[in-house]
């Protein structure tokens, strides 16, 4: 089960850990507040409120981007960056007003596992380091997915031109889930 009410990164997964089934999280389960110090800790509770609440093999993640110009901040704060209850568009613009094009950014993404019944755990980070874009571009992914240039990118599209596929090849949820992947088969 996926410890995330977030429709996008929960077909991320569901695409990502091909072999799995992974459940939508159950209404009842009340996802614990994020106040971690770090991604790996946030993911850590509530993978683990899912368990305990459901008896269920459980994964959640904490993500987020790290701007060099910023300190790597927003870091665990990026859903909220530009306040409590801020939108994806809203901290984009915060974000954009802040960062300059051309600086060195970071997605990260912790990625946690709980088996209740085998009472294990195991956490892994995977990181997608890009640069700012000049100008918001492309429609697909997600929250700071039109400013993203992965480094990788030959041809400089952002994140949001990119398709699911050539996303997930380089994505730090994509390097999180092939590590725990991989821990899962060993
Ligand atoms: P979380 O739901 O607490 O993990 O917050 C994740 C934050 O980081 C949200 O603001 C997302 O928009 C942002 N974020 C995480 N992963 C991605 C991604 O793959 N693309 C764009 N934004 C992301």
């Amino acid at each position: 089960m996926l410890a995330s009410r977030n429709d996008h990164k929960r077909l991320e997964f569901a695409r990502l850990m091909t072999g799995y089934v992974i459940d939508p999280l159950v209404d009842e389960v009340e996802l614990p507040p994020e106040t971690g110090a770090t991604f790996a800790a946030n993911a850590l509770v509530k993978a683990q409120a899912a368990a305990e609440a459901t008896g269920a093999a459980s994964i959640a993640d904490d993500s987020g981007i790290e701007a060099d110009a910023l300190g790597g901040g927003p870091g665990i704060r990026s859903a909220r960056f530009a306040g409590e209850n801020a939108t994806d568009a809203e901290n984009l613009a915060k974000f954009r007003r802040e960062v300059p094009a051309g600086s060195a950014i970071a997605y990260v993404c912790a990625l946690a596992f709980v088996d209740p019944v085998a009472k294990t755990t195991h956490v892994v980070e995977g990181r997608c380091h890009g640069t700012m874009s000049s100008d918001p571009l492309g429609q697909n992914g997600f929250g700071y997915d039109p400013i993203f240039i992965f480094n990788g990118q030959q041809d400089r599209r952002t994140m949001a031109q990119l398709s699911d596929s050539e996303k997930d090849a380089v994505s730090h949820r994509a390097e999180a889930v092939k590590d725990l992947m991989r821990w899962l088969t060993s």
